[in-house]
C-alpha cells in the first residue's frame, strides 16, 4: 500500500510511514494511490460473514500486501474482538452500536487496529515507541486501552483535571503497565499546547521515538470501514438491499470511513453527516463556501470542531468536484435543546438511551426521511459512544436506567495512578525526561 499527501499527489510513501509520522512533512494527509474496489460477489454475500472476517477482507484488499495475510489476520482478531450490532428502534430506522469495545466508543475500531499494526511494525530490539496524547476525554481512553500491554510501545496521556467525566477518569487513570496519565492542572488547549512543544523539542526528540497516533493517522481510519461494511450485512439479513448511513460528525474522521467504504464498491443510497451547531460542514454544503470557525462547546462536545480535520480527505476521494459530494452527502445540524429533546423522546417512546453525539444523528435520520420520503431504504445512524460517560446531561429518570456494562464496573474497585502537573512546559519536560 502506497500513500500521497493531499498536497501534493507526488509525495509519496509506504504504509509504515504513514503510520508512524500521522502527517506528512507539507502538513497534507495520507490517502491510499490505490482504493480498491470489492469483488461484487463478495459484497453481496456480506450477509454470510462475520466482523472479523469482513475486517480482514477489507483491510487485505487496501492494505495490498503491506502486512502478510497470518499476521493481518492475527492484528484483526486480536483488535476487532467485539460486537457491532444493527439494532431496529422504530420502522426504517435503526442504531449502529459502536460502543461495545473496552473505551465504549467507536474510536476503539480505530485505536486498536492503529495499536497492533504500530506494534507489527517495530521490529524487536527497536528503541521503544513513546505516544503522547492530550485528550478532552474518548480519544484518551480509547488509545490508552487500546495500546495497554502492547509490547514495546508507552502511552502518555494529558488530560484537563477536573473537565472529564468520572467513568472517562477512570478509564484514563487506571490501567497501570505501559500507560501513564498525567492530569494538567488547566484545559485541554493546554493540554494540547504541552503535547505539541513536546514534539518540538530537541532534547525529547533526540532521547525518545515520539509519536502522536494522532486521529488523522491512516490506520485509524481503515479499521473504520469495517463496520459499514458490517451494517450493511446486518441489513441483508433483514432483505433490504439500500442503506443511508446518519453518522454523528465533528472530526469526520467516522463519516470519511464512510464515504470510503462507498468508493471501495458499498452500495450506499447516501450519507447524512449530522452536527451540532459547529456546522461549518453544512455551511459549505450550502453555501459552496468553507469557512472554518472557532469551536462552540455543545453537549455533544466530541463533536465541537470548527475546522475538522478530515474535510480535506473527503474533497480528495471527490477531487474536489463538490457536485458529485452532494449528491451523496447531506448534512444537518441540531442544537443542544434539539438534543436533549431527542434524547426524551427516544427514552419515552423507544425506551432507548442514546448519548447526545447519538442523539443528534437519530435526529439527522429523522429529518432526512421527512425530506426524502422514501419506502425502499432502509437508514442507519450510528452510535458513536455508550450513554454511561455523559452522565451530567440526563434526567435524574434516564440516569438511573443506564446499564453500566461490566468492563465500567470493574474499574471501579481500582487504584487511581495519575500524576498532576501544571501548565508550564519545564515541568512537563522534566517529568518526561525522567522517567
Ligand atoms: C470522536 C467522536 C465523534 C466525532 O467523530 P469524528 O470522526 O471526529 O467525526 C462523535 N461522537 C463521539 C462519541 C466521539 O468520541
Amino acid at each position: 500500500m502506497i500513500l500521497y499527501s493531499t498536497n501534493n499527489k507526488e509525495l509519496r510513501v509506504p504504509f509504515k510511514e504513514g503510520v508512524f509520522n500521522s502527517l506528512p512533512a507539507d502538513k497534507g494527509l495520507y490517502m491510499p494511490v490505490n482504493i480498491p474496489v470489492l469483488d461484487p460477489e463478495f459484497i453481496a454475500d456480506l450477509h454470510k460473514y462475520s466482523l472479523p472476517e469482513i475486517a480482514f477482507r477489507v483491510s487485505k484488499a487496501i492494505l495490498n500486501g503491506a502486512i502478510p495475510e497470518t499476521d493481518l489476520k492475527a492484528i484483526i482478531d486480536d483488535a476487532i474482538n467485539f460486537d457491532a450490532p444493527v439494532v431496529e428502534l422504530s420502522e426504517q430506522i435503526n442504531v449502529l452500536e459502536l460502543f461495545h469495545g473496552p473505551s465504549l466508543a467507536f474510536k476503539d475500531f480505530g485505536a486498536r487496529f492503529m495499536s497492533r499494526v504500530m506494534s507489527y511494525f517495530l521490529k524487536e530490539g527497536e528503541q521503544q515507541l513513546d505516544v503522547l496524547v492530550a485528550t478532552s476525554g474518548d480519544t484518551g481512553g480509547a488509545v490508552a486501552l487500546g495500546f495497554l500491554g502492547v509490547p514495546n510501545v508507552r502511552v502518555t496521556i494529558l488530560f484537563p483535571k477536573g473537565k472529564v467525566s468520572p467513568i472517562q477518569e477512570l478509564q484514563l487513570t487506571t490501567n497501570g503497565q505501559n500507560i501513564r496519565a498525567i492530569e494538567i492542572d488547566g484545559t485541554f488547549d493546554d493540554c494540547q499546547a504541552l503535547v505539541k512543544r513536546a514534539f518540538n523539542d530537541p532534547e525529547l526528540k533526540e532521547k525518545f521515538r515520539l509519536t502522536s497516533a494522532n486521529s488523522i493517522n491512516i490506520s485509524r481510519l481503515i479499521p473504520q470501514t469495517f463496520y459499514y461494511f458490517y451494517a450493511y450485512a446486518q441489513i441483508q439479513r433483514k432483505g433490504f438491499k439500500e442503506v443511508v448511513f446518519s453518522v454523528p460528525s465533528g472530526n469526520f474522521g467516522n463519516i470519511g470511513a464512510g464515504l470510503l467504504a462507498w468508493k471501495m464498491g458499498l452500495p450506499v443510497r447516501q450519507f447524512i453527516a449530522a452536527t451540532n451547531i459547529n456546522d461549518t460542514v453544512p455551511a459549505f454544503l450550502r453555501t459552496g463556501v468553507y469557512q472554518a470557525k472557532p469551536s462552540v462547546q455543545t453537549w455533544s462536545n466530541a463533536m465541537d470542531v470548527g475546522d475538522p480535520s478530515n474535510w480535506v480527505r473527503i474533497m480528495d476521494l471527490f477531487k474536489g468536484e463538490t457536485a458529485d459530494l452532494k449528491k451523496l452527502l447531506t448534512a444537518y445540524t441540531f442544537t443542544d435543546e434539539e438534543t436533549l429533546n431527542a434524547i426524551e423522546k427516544v427514552y419515552r417512546e423507544q425506551h432507548y438511551i442514546m448519548c447526545p453525539h447519538t442523539a443528534i444523528a437519530w435526529l439527522a435520520s429523522k429529518q432526512w426521511l421527512k425530506d426524502h420520503p422514501v419506502e425502499s431504504a432502509e437508514l442507519v445512524f450510528l452510535s458513536t459512544a455508550h450513554p454511561c460517560k455523559f452522565p451530567d446531561i440526563f434526567s435524574k429518570e434516564i440516569a438511573g436506567n443506564i446499564e453500566v456494562p461490566l468492563q465500567v464496573q470493574e474499574l471501579e474497585g481500582r487504584e487511581r495512578l495519575a500524576i498532576t502537573l501544571g501548565r508550564d512546559f519545564e515541568g512537563f519536560k522534566n517529568y518526561l525526561l525522567d522517567s
